[in-house]
């Protein structure tokens, strides 16, 4: 299965995914038997999913959950629901949540999962129909021991209560740790919704801290106005950076002087998207990625920066904040261009990270202070970009091949310590 990406060209996720194993372990003398295990998912699960529509009748959905690699500790990875996930898509953001758990070194292995559906097409009862009999499907795969799923694309804190609510009914008892990103009321941990945009704001911090350079200097371009696009945007104005656009699937607004990051965010809760927002040039999402600023950060879907725009690209940086956004071709030219790109598997783990503290506050019904989780993310998504930047200057390589170097290396001496059952 193939898909669209920005610049006409055609990628396939799964292919992009193996190829970046591939590289890492040729880089890092991994041994054939492991770079076997590795290159494939441990499960795959397909369900079809029938949901009773409003007005009668019934429709059908598709659904995914896959668990790349368990070695390092159960399954750990968000739920999409788009109209393009693919079996193949899942695959590879589950191989992703793998090297993004190792990376940030948490107890955890990849999975993730998707439906394939244009959400905005059901009424918020048919969504919930469907969100819990997928739910109920997978329950095979998921668990607070198993698999714990996440937020994704279109899937909120709301999802989240209908996966624990329908997974609890159907075990007997209330089981908060079996997904995280919950409302606070059913166990969430404070700084949740914010945790991803946070922990790319930290990446920031450091960066600027090792370059040299200070937050009034620097502009910031962003695509994707969601939960990661969004709540990074905020927090990185202030921070004291300029952020000179943002969109999101309607299209984005420029202002060379500084968006009002607040003020946009009103106007999109309020009108639903971004589009006719005033205060800047309307931009289109093609047209932002090749904005001359010193930070672009691509925060929506996979794909977006291909070997079609790689050359137009103006900015010093590429801050990942979507998983897979960049492909390798133009990984490549982006290289060769003195373009630094921050990797997904470092640049966006802040999500995965209070995720982590979620399930342990669940797990021990003790939970923390918003200034203690963020503390503890600040730690932990520092310490990996040390490792990372250090890796980078030792290595003599990109950032994203060192960081794959240690999330990667990690995992593969699990595998190595664990051995093949029987
Ligand atoms: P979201 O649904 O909250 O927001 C997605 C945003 O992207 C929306 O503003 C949407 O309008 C925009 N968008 C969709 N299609 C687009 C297109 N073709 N062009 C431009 N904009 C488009 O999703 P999210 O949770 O913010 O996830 C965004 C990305 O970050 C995904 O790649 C996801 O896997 C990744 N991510 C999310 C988390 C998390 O905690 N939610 C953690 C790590 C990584």
């Amino acid at each position: 299965m193939t898909k669209k990406s920005t610049g006409g060209a055609v990628m396939n996720p799964w292919v992009v995914a193996k190829q970046q194993l591939s590289a890492v372990a040729e880089s890092i003398g991994m041994e054939p038997w492991i770079y076997n295990k590795l290159s494939e998912c441990k499960r795959s699960l397909i369900v079809s999913i029938p949901v009773k529509l409003d007005g009668g009748g019934v429709k059908m959905f598709e659904g995914f959950r896959v668990q790349h690699n368990l070695d390092r500790g159960p399954g750990k990875g968000g739920i999409r629901i788009h109209p393009s996930v693919t079996l193949d898509e899942v695959k590879a953001l589950s191989m992703w949540m793998t090297w993004k758990c190792a990376v940030v070194n948490l107890p955890y292995g990849g999975a993730k999962g998707g439906i394939t559906c244009e959400p905005a097409e059901l009424s918020k009862y048919e969504l919930e129909r469907m969100v819990r009999r997928y739910t109920s499907e997978i329950g095979m795969l998921i668990g607070p021991e198993k698999d714990i799923p996440a937020p994704d694309v279109n899937t909120n804190q709301q999802v989240m209560a209908w996966i624990m609510d329908t997974y609890s009914m159907n075990v007997g008892f209330s089981s908060p740790a079996v997904v995280t990103g919950k409302p606070m009321s059913l166990g969430g941990s404070q700084g949740r919704p914010e945790a991803t945009g946070r922990g790319l704001m930290i990446v920031v911090k450091k960066l600027l801290e090792n370059t040299g350079r200070k937050p009034q200097d620097v502009t910031v371009a962003v695509q994707g106005f969601g939960n990661v696009g969004g709540a990074f945007s905020k927090l990185i104005s202030e921070l004291g950076c300029r952020v000179i656009a943002v969109s999101d699937v309607s299209g984005g607004v420029y202002n060379s002087k500084g968006i009002d990051v607040a003020a946009a965010q009103k106007y999109a809760a309020k009108n639903g998207a971004l589009k006719g927002y005033t205060p800047g040039d309307a931009v289109s999402n093609e047209e932002l990625l090749e904005l001359k600023c010193d930070i672009l950060v691509p925060a929506a879907l996979e794909g977006q920066i291909t070997s079609a725009n790689a050359a137009k690209i103006k900015s010093s940086y590429v801050l990942e904040g979507a998983n897979g956004p960049t492909t390798p071709e133009a990984d490549k030219i982006l290289e060769d261009r003195n373009i630094v790109v921050i990797p997904d598997i470092l640049a966006n783990a802040g999500g995965v990270t209070v995720s982590y503290f979620e399930w342990v506050q669940d797990l021990q019904s003790n939970f923390w202070k918003y200034e203690q989780i963020n503390r503890k993310l600040e730690d932990i998504m520092s310490e990996a970009f040390d490792s990372v930047w250090d890796m980078m200057k030792k290595s003599k390589c990109s950032m994203r091949m060192a960081a794959y170097k240690i999330g990667v290396g990690r995992v593969a001496e699990a595998v190595r310590l664990r051995g093949i059952y029987p």
